[in-house]
């Protein structure tokens, strides 16, 4: 074995030393940065595509069909997205993300829609897909934000009506605060499905932040949703360093493999020792 090439085990060490000599950070987060909050990611093996494929539950024009035809597997579909997404509190990944600005300038980038990043305490996060905790009308334009507890209140009401008779109009009735008709026009979560174009301004300034990190490190993402996929390409070819973290085998050349929950917080205690 060549002496000079850096075995696998170097790679939290020489992590660790790429976020204390960065100038500036970007933190690109993944499905599976929430995972450990208790929300599923969807590709993995118990994740929700496997019930609900995204052919047919990604667009909202599939949403509509399968809402017309099949009330009550939108209702599970959605009690599936929006329960565990009401429960969540944010998990050590993302409190040690938010603790990396005491040290650095960062900027989160996140594909993820659940608010997490900013309920840690991340001050600059751009929501390249959009959230869930907010209600948009025509052309994005801001209707007002939604709680968990209102999510969780939708759940339950859903959950009421899987259990009895299902009916498009209870379904209707049930979802209302969340996506709907009315005299106002339409309004539906701020959320960016397959076919839709990118969050902006979120996207600009990701693309951004991206071409002028010095480090980027990219947390339980399997890179397969474009064009977010491109933007660890972008800091490379700007010269930053990528670190990804995550349990999938190394693919990167700075690679931490394991759940993100346990390994951020050791990557910024051996970065920043107290
Ligand atoms: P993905 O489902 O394609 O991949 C998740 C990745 O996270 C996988 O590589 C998996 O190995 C990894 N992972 C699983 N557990 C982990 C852990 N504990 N720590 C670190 N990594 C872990 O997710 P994606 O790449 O984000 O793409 C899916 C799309 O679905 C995104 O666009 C996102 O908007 C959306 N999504 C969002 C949420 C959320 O808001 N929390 C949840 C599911 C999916």
């Amino acid at each position: 074995m060549d002496p000079a090439q850096p075995t696998p085990g170097d790679a939290m060490p020489r992590a660790a030393e790429c976020l204390r000599a960065a100038r500036k950070v970007v933190v690109f987060t993944g499905a599976g940065a929430s995972a450990e909050s208790g929300i599923p990611t969807f590709r993995d093996d118990s994740g929700l595509w496997r019930e609900f494929p995204p052919e047919l539950f990604a667009t909202w024009r599939g949403l509509l069909h399968i809402g017309a035809s099949r009330p009550e597997t939108l209702a599970r579909f959605l009690i599936a997205v929006l329960d565990p997404v009401a429960r969540a509190v944010p998990n050590p990944g993302h409190r040690a993300i938010a603790e990396l600005e005491a040290h650095k300038p960062v900027t989160v980038i996140t594909q993820n829609i659940d608010g997490l990043h900013q309920d840690a305490g991340s001050t600059t996060v751009h929501e390249i897909h959009g959230t869930l905790l907010e209600i948009v009308g025509r052309q994005g334009r801001f209707i007002r934000v939604l709680s968990r507890q209102d999510l969780q209140n939708i759940v339950t009401q859903l959950q009421q009506i899987v259990e009895g008779r299902i009916v498009a109009i209870r379904l209707l009735r049930a979802i209302r605060p969340l996506a709907g008709a009315g005299l106002g026009g339409w309004h539906r979560p701020n959320v960016v499905l397959f076919e839709d174009r990118m969050a902006e301004p979120a996207w600009t300034n990701a693309e951004a932040a991206a071409r002028d990190c010095d480090c980027f490190l990219s947390v339980g993402t399997s890179g397969s949703v474009y064009p977010a996929a491109i933007l660890p390409d972008t800091a490379r070819s700007n010269g930053a360093a990528v670190i990804t973290v995550g349990p999938d085998a190394p693919g990167g050349e700075l690679h931490l493999q394991g759940p993100a929950g346990l390994l951020l917080p050791r990557l910024l205690r051996l970065a920043f020792p107290a």
